[in-house]
């Protein structure tokens, strides 16, 4: 059992008056950590602690702040697997890919570390006196707000961007996974100056304090609701906001492809950490000539992953992270069914403890159905078969979202196409995940706005002060 604390102007065990909440694991419901619950009054405190320390850490050299990262990725490698049971404990990713979440976490911990100080900004000579450059400077106090469907590797990217640019940062974890949380906190609070980092933790009126605290800058990694909630507050105090929400992510699947390759595709897009990944295939628009044996490779697909809890090896579908989810997942298949959609795979509630849900296939499925057209986050492929490859794009680019797409596709033309056509932040073809290391892309619609990963931000951490100088008198130097 995790006794999770809270960090507060570098002192743990701070606060905690706004009551403790209990998590449980999401395999067989018995509780995994206790949390202390901040009050309004604390996250204020802690926002006054953070505007204390923030001068001195931005005055640092941006070298040590460097060096600090690094150290701050040695500490988080160090404490990897015990990360990874944690997150498996608290939200039922499988241990594997818990460790694999960790594993990014610390490779873009290293990144940042490596391209921060080398950032720099324009030089432009307005005449033989004088001189513009362009310098980045920290923003001042970040609030960090995060979701629990991949909670290391989300957090590192935010918290490793924000340090070392030279802002003090206040994280607030997910409420469902508050011990990985924790434990990441810790191992960073290690090897940073006290009060540097924040610990906030509790659930949503948490986050809402921060996000109409006297913060500098909100990121936040969640859904559309949340996001939209955090842009509304942070419209009152002028702060900045990124946000990297929710998706309803395509995948379509073009005439003339290897029906059991994109059935594999379909399956890891669809299935992997149980469809809790912002960039999940959410919806499949397949061609009349493939549709059947790719329908049917599918399910064969979906029929013999191995379920069970996380930390049992081997395991490739987990549960949800706990029963409200699950409802929410059941729910929107349900009514896909009773719409007129025909289960193929799954969409049964199991019997037995925690929030398992099958992998599930629902065919039959209309692009206007709540199933295809919102966010499902669980397990499930809902299939709409399409004539053309044109009504396929059409209908994919039809959303709400505009986080990112995928097309199974050999063809060049209609590859071009996919990439120019598609309103989304990321478009992938031939592969449903994948990309390059620091790799990074701006979400649309409502997937949110501005980087929330890569080089780039750093620079959304970083206000660019333009510096104009001239020699005295007017003269030359
Ligand atoms: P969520 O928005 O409910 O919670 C995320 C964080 O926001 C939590 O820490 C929560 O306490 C906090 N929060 C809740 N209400 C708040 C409020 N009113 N003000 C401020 N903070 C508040 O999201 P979740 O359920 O934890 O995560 C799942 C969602 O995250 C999915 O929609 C998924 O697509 C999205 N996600 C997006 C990305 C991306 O990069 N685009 C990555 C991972 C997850």
């Amino acid at each position: 059992m995790y006794t999770v604390a809270q960090l507060i102007g570098g002192v743990w065990g701070a606060g905690g008056a706004g009551g403790e909440l209990v998590v449980h694991d999401p395999a067989d419901g018995r509780p995994v950590s206790t949390v202390p619950v901040a009050t309004a009054d604390e996250v204020g405190k802690a926002v006054e602690a953070a505007r204390g320390v923030a001068p001195g850490w931005a005055a640092t050299d941006p070298a040590q702040r460097a060096a600090a990262l690094h150290r701050a990725a040695d500490a988080v490698q160090g404490a990897a697997q015990e990360l990874a049971a944690a997150v498996t404990a608290e939200m039922g990713k499988p241990l594997a890919d818990a460790r694999g979440g960790v594993e990014a976490g610390v490779g873009t911990l290293r990144q940042y570390a490596e391209l921060a100080p080398v950032r720099g900004g324009r030089t432009l000579l307005g005449g033989v006196g004088s001189i513009d450059f362009m310098t980045p400077q920290p923003r001042g106090v970040v609030a960090a707000i995060t979701p629990w469907n991949d909670p290391v590797a989300v957090s590192c990217g935010l918290l490793g961007a924000a340090l070392v640019t030279g802002n003090a940062v206040l994280y607030k974890p997910s409420e469902r996974a508050p011990a990985t949380g924790w434990l990441l906190a810790r191992a960073l609070d290690e090897v940073l100056p006290p009060g540097v980092l924040s610990l906030l933790t509790g659930g949503g009126e948490v986050g809402a304090a921060l996000a109409g605290g006297d913060v500098d800058v909100v990121a936040h990694v969640g859904s559309t609701a949340t996001g939209r909630a955090i842009a509304a507050a942070a419209a009152r105090t002028g702060a900045k906001v990124l946000l990297e929400n929710g998706g309803s992510d395509p995948l379509v699947v073009d005439a003339g492809v290897d029906p059991v390759w994109a059935a594999e595709q379909a399956a890891l897009g669809a299935f992997a950490n149980a469809g809790q990944i912002c960039v999940a295939v959410e919806r499949i628009y397949v061609h009349r000539d493939v549709a059947e044996d790719f329908v049917d490779a599918l399910v064969r697909r979906a029929e013999a992953l191995r379920v069970g809890p996380g930390r049992e090896p081997g395991t490739e579908l987990g549960p949800l992270v706990d029963r409200r989810h699950r409802d929410h997942v059941h729910g929107q298949v349900t009514a896909a069914v009773a719409g007129g959609a025909r289960l193929r795979a799954g969409g049964v509630l199991p019997d037995g403890p925690g929030a398992f849900y099958p992998a599930t296939v629902v065919v039959d499925c209309r692009h206007e159905m709540t199933l295809v057209r919102e966010e499902t986050f669980g397990p499930v492929a809902p299939v709409v078969v399409v004539d053309s490859f044109s009504e396929a794009l059409r209908c994919a680019a039809d959303s709400p979202y505009g986080l990112a797409a995928t097309v199974l596709t050999g063809s060049m033309s209609h590859a071009q196409r996919a990439w120019r056509e598609l309103p989304v932040g990321t478009v992938k073809v031939n592969a449903v995940f994948g990309g390059a290391p620091g790799g990074a892309a701006q979400p649309r619609r409502g997937s949110g706005q501005g980087f929330g990963y890569g080089p780039e931000l750093l620079d959304e951490f970083t206000a660019t002060k333009a510096v104009h100088i001239e020699a005295p008198g007017g003269g030359h130097w």
